[in-house]
């Protein structure tokens, strides 16, 4: 049997809760150090003793446990897990039926009612995301709520929380066929080559449709040249090329090179014509400005922090500064595509770095076009910064 364990809320923290904030923090209730297994059922109560919801415990960065409901009678067991996964596999019956688009989220965590717990979907395969042992002591339950609702051609895992000091690295395949690897998908009928048996990143980031979407529509022309920086697997690359662009993937990753290659190559696009270029993002500014090479787009989208050899690069304070870099290459009428996935700050301050940047390089611009979470990236209503991606496409005026 799991234990429940009573905790009191803080009352600063209390209207919150009533109004549904899912997230418990430990800053918000009291007697936190009656919890010892993570897994435990919490019922949150206020000073009066009256009940505000029931979640679990589980250790995240975020916070100590997640509300899955304000109903007291509600029991979180497999019956549950399939309301929530049913209630999310209907939300998303368009993209079930779209055969141009077979990867998307499937499940959002706190989106779609519990904190913690992610699930994508690949051609047929389900991808899970445990964010903390707690979530995971559901295991069991989920998969076979999970199985029962949307009956995966196989299923995979990711363990993102710390155990026993490090990072539980089981084989990621658990049920089902095994996908092969690479498993291709289409996303608007392009082809993504996804390996989902190979550590945390599968080789896309699905949150990111919509903007490739649109490179490929309005912002990649024929014959212009675009530099797609923190490349990765040159996710973004794909549709500039295809829209007939000349494009150049740079990251300091080795492995971007042969996975560029690969998404290149299973749409049809001879890589030999493209650029793909190993190097710090920060060392081919200075490469480019010594070239004296332009592009008529420039798509920055670093990780919210980064440690290499020579800096530490974080979002929150370098952003203006990777702006001016970018601009200084940018041709007069050319874009730049703006993003991060930073969610300590909202979009105002995002606007605040970018017009930071664009006025220390002396450059006008306007912003043509702003993009947040797709459809399928459910946010809460109640836990606003669950909303985490912010990107801006801003033309640089001549
Ligand atoms: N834009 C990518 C995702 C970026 S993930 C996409 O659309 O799929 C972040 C990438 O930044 C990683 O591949 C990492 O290797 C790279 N990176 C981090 N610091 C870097 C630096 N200083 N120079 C170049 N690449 C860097």
């Amino acid at each position: 049997m799991r234990q429940v364990i009573d905790l009191q809320a803080e009352k600063k923290a209390t209207a919150r809760f009533v109004k549904g904030y899912p997230l418990i923090e430990k800053d918000t209730v009291r007697n936190e150090s009656k919890l010892k297994e993570e897994g435990s059922i919490i019922q949150l109560i206020d000073s009066e003793g009256k009940f505000l919801g029931k979640g679990y415990y589980g250790i995240q960065n975020k916070g100590i446990g997640w509300i899955l409901t304000q109903n007291q009678n509600e029991q979180i067991d497999e019956p549950f897990f399939n309301r929530k996964i049913s209630e999310a596999v209907a939300k998303r019956s368009s993209f079930f039926k779209d055969e141009e688009t077979t990867a998307f989220r499937l499940f959002n965590g706190e989106g779609d009612g519990v904190g913690g717990l992610i699930i994508d979907y690949y051609e047929g395969f389900c991808v899970i995301q445990w964010y903390s042992e707690g979530i995971y002591s559901f295991r069991k339950e989920i998969l076979s709520a999970l199985e029962s609702v949307v009956h995966p051609s196989g299923v995979y895992e990711k363990k993102r929380f710390e155990h026993g000091g490090k990072y539980v690295e089981d084989r990621d395949h658990v049920r089902g066929e095994e996908a092969p690897s690479p498993l291709l998908v289409k996303e608007n009928g392009r082809t993504y080559a996804v390996h989902l048996d190979d550590g945390a990143m599968v080789g896309i980031f699905l949150d990111q449709r919509d903007v490739r979407q649109a490179i490929y529509m309005h912002y990649a022309q024929p014959d212009s040249k675009v530099l797609n920086t923190f490349s990765y697997t040159g996710a973004f690359s794909v549709p500039a090329a295809l829209a007939g662009a000349h494009t150049t993937s740079v990251d300091l990753a080795k492995r971007s090179r042969p996975k560029t290659i690969e998404q290149f190559e299973v749409n049809g696009i001879d890589s030999e014509t493209q650029d793909i270029v190993v190097m710090d993002v920060f060392d081919y500014f200075k490469y480019a400005r010594r070239k004296e090479l332009s592009f008529d787009m420039v798509i920055l989208d670093p990780p919210s922090f980064a440690r290499s050899k020579k800096r530490t690069f974080s979002t929150s304070k370098d952003y203006p500064a990777l702006l001016k870099d970018a601009a200084l290459i940018t041709n007069g009428d050319g874009y730049i595509i703006a993003s991060t996935n930073n969610a300590s700050f909202g979009m105002d301050k995002f606007k605040k770095f970018i017009a930071e940047g664009m006025k220390s390089a002396n450059f006008n611009y306007k912003i043509c076009e702003t993009f947040s979470l797709p459809d399928d990236f459910t946010v809460n209503r109640n836990f606003r910064e669950g909303n985490y991606l912010k990107v801006v496409v801003l033309q640089k005026l001549s």
